[in-house]
């Protein structure tokens, strides 16, 4: 794999190089205003770029280079030549590698500020020393960031698959079916429980694909594949606006490159084409 990532939880000592910055105010990632493009800020320490951040994490090491997450209090004022952009705005400025550092400082970052309290008993908290974890001062309890699992899937008919609309999705874009795991659930029985609910189907031949952390604001999204068992499309009436099968000659806007919707989407439509001229007919 390119650029592999190894997360640490702490820095090696008397670190002196310059490293990956990826600081946060709210939900926007702070970056460098270069001609044409942004970069990540690669420096020693944020007071080299007039910014103080009120907390920060070290997060491990990209190829060779040490990575850290900050955050800003809202009010920061910056200096000519940065500016804050949305995360999901720059998939294609920073690239797979860089982009999946900052979804992790961003998930970091969120979950270091909301967790400053224990949630048994109300009092600070403070940083674990060995893990990405923080402890309470008083009853110990150990917190760990959190992450909602969510399943997404493809579910194919032949040589078609199913796409849908959700009310919040931008004008004219369809997806794969996704939802969360509810406690209790196997994914198994959340892609069949999210299809019966969304799309009244019967689905089976549930397999997995892959994953891919989705920082938006904490999930998991675990991606399958399943075959059409059954059922007529009678979509949910506030989840889903419409619901259709689709092939490879009438594709609708589909959601960005970045997107495990799209690579499974990708990786079924290069199937069927490179199984096209073999097969014709379908059910
Ligand atoms: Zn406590």
């Amino acid at each position: 794999m390119e650029n592999p990532f190894v997360s640490a939880v702490t820095p090696p000592p008397n670190l002196q190089k310059p490293a990956l910055w990826f600081i946060f105010c709210g939900e926007l990632l702070m970056v460098l205003v270069k001609p044409q493009t942004f970069s990540i800020p690669f420096i020693k320490n944020p007071n080299d770029i007039g910014i103080t951040c009120v907390r920060s994490q070290y997060l491990g090491v990209l190829g060779n280079q040490h990575c850290f997450s900050g955050e800003l209090e809202k009010e920061t004022v910056v200096s000519k030549g940065i500016e804050f952009k949305n995360l999901r705005s720059l998939y294609s400025v920073l690239g797979d590698s860089l982009f999946t550092v900052a979804g992790r400082a961003k998930q970091i970052v969120e979950w270091e500020r909301t967790n400053q309290f224990c949630g048994c008993c109300g009092m600070p908290t403070v940083e674990h020393h060995q893990e990405r974890a923080r402890v309470c001062s008083k009853c110990e309890v150990e917190i760990f960031p959190r992450l909602a699992p969510a399943i997404i899937v493809l579910i194919s008919r032949g040589q078609e698959f199913l796409l849908s609309r959700s009310p919040h999705f931008p004008p004219d874009m369809y997806s794969i079916l996704a939802g969360f795991v509810e406690p209790g659930e196997t994914l198994e029985q959340a892609v069949e429980r999210e299809v019966m609910e969304e799309v009244k189907l019967r689905v089976r031949n549930i397999r997995y694909l892959s994953s891919q952390p989705w920082p938006f604001p904490h999930s998991l999204m675990i991606g399958f594949r399943a075959e059409y068992a059954g059922g007529k499309i009678e979509i949910h009436p506030t989840e889903i606006e419409d619901a259709m099968w689709c092939n490879i000659n009438n594709l609708p806007l589909l959601p960005p490159n970045m997107s495990i919707a799209r690579r499974l989407i990708d990786g079924f439509i290069g199937e069927v084409s490179s199984n096209s001229n073999t097969t014709t007919n379908v059910s």
